[in-house]
């Protein structure tokens, strides 16, 4: 009989022969009790245990271990995620500190666009004046060279009642 196992410490998953007192993860090394030890699989043969294994990696890399029955069990005793984004990125040799920085970045040039897109349309037969009072954080000579652009590109026209999102 072969077992498929879970590690409440790296969350791996190893082929086990379900047999002895103890089962070393061999991830991180942590040694389990076996009888304390979440088994998601119970095969006949190594080989159907590994396929098993390989079912509940490509589901926990697929960003959704709640499909995995039991899984959700792992998380009993731990406070923390094991492996988070940090983790995931170190291991990627990416710095965690340049993708925060990044995230917390203003808001990129399209996204202003956007957002005076979206206050002309909200607005009735606005003007540039008025659209620029109506964009909060985005200096007034952005929000006028915006809207020049977003003309320029036939996005937006003016019209004799104000400025109209085509
Ligand atoms: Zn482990």
């Amino acid at each position: 009989m072969y077992v498929v196992v879970g590690c409440s410490e790296c969350h791996g998953f190893w082929v086990h022969d379900g047999t002895g007192e103890t089962a070393g993860c061999p991830g991180c090394g942590t040694r389990h009790r076996l009888d304390r030890l979440k088994m998601f699989a119970r095969t006949d043969t190594v080989e159907a245990a590994r396929t098993a294994r390989g079912a509940l990696l490509a589901a926990r890399d697929g960003h959704d271990p709640a499909t995995i029955p039991g899984y959700a069990d792992l998380e009993d005793d731990v406070a923390d995620p094991l492996v988070t984004d940090r983790d995931v990125l170190e291991a990627h040799g990416i710095d965690p500190d340049i993708v925060a920085a990044v995230e917390a970045s203003p808001p990129s040039p399209s996204d202003r666009a956007t957002r005076v897109e979206r206050t002309i349309v909200s607005l009735e037969e606005p003007t540039i004046e008025e659209v620029v009072a109506a964009v909060e954080d985005v200096p007034a000579e952005t929000v006028t060279t915006i809207v020049e652009e977003l003309i320029h590109n036939g996005a937006v026209v003016r019209t004799d009642d104000g400025l109209r999102v085509v």
